[in-house]
């Protein structure tokens, strides 16, 4: 598997595996999860000055208003999707620092990632092509999917949805899984959508607080630096 030649070279093994401690602590049981988190360097995908943090459980700042979520939430998301869709073709809205496409990769799915900033869409395009990952990455909205790729069997959204993305609901294998954080600005409510034919079932999770998904069925961005 890729992602244990990137672990035999790791550094800051010692701090990963702490984070890897406190994941546990938390409540991720999933030893496929537990194990990506263990491969991946998250200090890779953040900047060199703020390395030293790249392992506490928090959010850090990526540029252009943005973030690489807190561990315990890519966590939290990665595991409602392995234990209900654990192979197969993943989709990923909101790109950011490329890590959660790296937790994908890692756990054996193949990887397509969608990120609307330019900057951010090169800067984890760097990180991503230096690791030698396979993630199929495309610069846009993310709102709209990616159609010629579709039926994904997972779907994660990995910002601040209004409501439930239709279009993305659409572009699901049958069977296949929507993870999206859905609410307003401040707090979003985790939600889990699943494919079954014609219908959509949907179950609810914990609060957290995301970036918003800007785009045709998000909010609408005012930011001028992007
Ligand atoms: N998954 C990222 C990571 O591992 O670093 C963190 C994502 S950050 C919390 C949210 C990202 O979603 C930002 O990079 C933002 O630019 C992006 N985003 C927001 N709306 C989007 C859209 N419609 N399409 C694609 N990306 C979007």
């Amino acid at each position: 598997m890729r992602g244990i030649k990137m672990q035999q070279n790791g550094d800051m093994a010692r701090e990963r595996r702490e984070m890897v401690e406190q994941l546990k602590l938390y409540g991720i049981r999933s030893p496929r999860v537990l194990d990506a988190f263990l491969t991946v360097r998250r200090h890779l995908f953040v900047d060199e000055g703020s390395r030293a943090f790249a392992y506490s459980d928090g959010a850090m700042p990526i540029g252009f208003g943005q973030t690489i979520s807190q561990p315990y939430t890519v966590a939290y998301m990665t595991s409602l999707l392995v234990e209900r869709s654990p192979s197969g073709k993943v989709l990923e809205i909101g790109t950011g620092s490329g890590y959660q496409a790296a937790i994908l990769d890692a756990l054996g799915y193949r990887v397509f990632t969608i990120e609307r900033i330019a900057g951010l869409y090169e800067m984890a395009g760097r990180v991503l092509n230096a690791l030698e990952l396979p993630v199929q990455r495309r610069l846009g909205d993310g709102t709209l999917g990616w159609p010629e790729e579709a039926p994904f069997d997972g779907i994660i959204v990995t910002a601040a949805a209004p409501h439930e993305p239709r279009t993305l609901m659409n572009q699901l294998a049958d069977g296949g899984v929507l993870v999206v954080p859905v609410g307003d600005m401040v707090s979003q409510q985790m939600t889990v959508i699943r494919c079954r034919g014609e219908r959509f079932e949907h179950e609810q999770f914990h609060n957290f607080a995301f970036v918003p998904l800007c785009g045709r069925e998000g909010w609408e961005s005012n930011n001028d630096n992007e």
